[in-house]
């Protein structure tokens, strides 16, 4: 099924080759008729959605209210359940328990360094009862247990083979449900890389918000789309546009909206700044962009540049990441210079990925 030919052998029997996501992708979308059609924000209720962009066959709606751009019509839960039980998602759990197993704190979906980072924002108590929801195989539970003393820290999981990852590595016992939480509420819920797989996050909210103390947090991590690629070349975007798995993409207006729909006051946010965009476009004349799940341990970045027409005339090979030529060495050193003339320029959205705390009214 493959229409790429990396150069890589495949060498670990634990991988499964798989689709693209855009192949994948193609195949999904043929019952987007059934699939559920939204006209209003989930993040800040207007009535302002209109169409955005086709990505990889799935298409997104933005809110020109808020900025909140979300896969619509909204993947059904049988889409859902397919991509997330499929060996091209299964492949990164694979991955992670490769890392962990040696040794290390690892999260395909979150660095290490800010984990750390993070857990220091949680404060010296600690007494505090703390859950990470979607916790994955744990790695930020036994972080704060392990690493920051934390003494009541949970995670819950929907998916089945993280929490046995988790358990096998960690020692953690992860509720698969909420109905298995040890306790109704909490001093804080951690959402690191969540939001963004969220069909409703309205709905989920709601639910986050009824767990949370009054007077008690939430901390967030999510990509940001307010971004030069992120706004107007979504579908050379690195990272966020990756529907059926990231379907919902804030922006940091959007998410200010819904946190305090559900009565919640930003309390501290940083945002990683997105640079980097000419190189981007010049690799388009020649490459398609795509992605591809691990196939092998070290397989970390699954971006793909696969050659399009002109690219195949060129004699250009699928490769996962970019040439390192003069030429888009050049292009660097270009964006590295326009990067530093926007720094001086505010009203230049750069939003890349953003990290948030947020505490529920006493
Ligand atoms: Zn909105």
């Amino acid at each position: 099924m493959l229409n790429n030919n990396i150069s890589q052998p495949v060498s670990n029997p634990g991988y499964v080759t798989t689709p693209t996501l855009s192949t994948f992708n193609k195949e999904l979308v043929t019952e987007i008729k059934s699939w559920r059609q939204i006209d209003i924000c989930p993040a800040c209720q207007m009535r302002s959605v209109t169409k955005f962009a086709t990505i990889r066959h799935m298409p997104y709606s933005r809110c020109r209210a808020c900025g909140f751009r979300f896969a619509n019509p909204v993947p059904s839960d049988k889409v859902l359940s397919a991509f997330y039980n499929s060996p091209f998602y299964c492949n990164y759990r694979q991955l992670e328990e490769k890392q962990i197993a040696q040794g290390n704190h690892f999260s395909i979906s979150i660095g290490t360094d800010t984990m750390h980072h993070l857990a220091t924002w949680l404060g010296n108590d600690k007494s505090l009862k703390i859950l990470d929801y979607g916790c994955g195989p744990g790695t930020f539970v036994s972080l704060l247990r392990d690493k920051f003393n934390f003494l009541n820290v949970e995670g819950l999981e929907l998916n089945r083979q993280s929490v046995v990852i988790a358990k096998r590595n960690y020692d953690l016992t992860i509720a698969l449900s909420p109905e298995e939480l040890q306790h109704q509420l909490y001093d804080c819920v951690t959402l690191l890389e969540v939001i963004e797989h969220l069909p409703e996050p309205d709905i989920f909210f709601k639910q986050i918000a009824s767990l949370v103390k009054p007077g008690g947090c939430i901390l967030i991590a999510t990509p940001a789309v307010d971004n030069l690629l992120g706004l107007f070349f979504p579908w050379y975007a690195d990272a966020p546009y990756t529907a059926p798995c990231h379907i919902s993409l804030f922006t940091k207006k959007a998410l200010i909206c819904l946190l305090s729909r559900f009565g919640f006051n930003i309390e501290r946010i940083e945002i990683q700044q997105s640079w980097g965009v000419m190189e981007k476009l010049f690799a388009s004349l020649v490459y398609e962009l795509d992605f591809l799940s691990p196939r092998h341990d070290d397989d970390f970045n699954d971006l793909l540049y696969t050659p399009n027409a002109l690219g195949r005339l060129l004699g250009l090979q699928p490769q996962r990441s970019l040439p390192s030529n003069l030429f888009f060495r050049t292009l660097r050193r270009i964006d590295g210079l326009l990067a530093r003339i926007a720094k001086r320029l505010p009203s230049v959205p750069m939003n890349g990925h953003m990290y948030v705390l947020a505490r529920r009214h006493s």
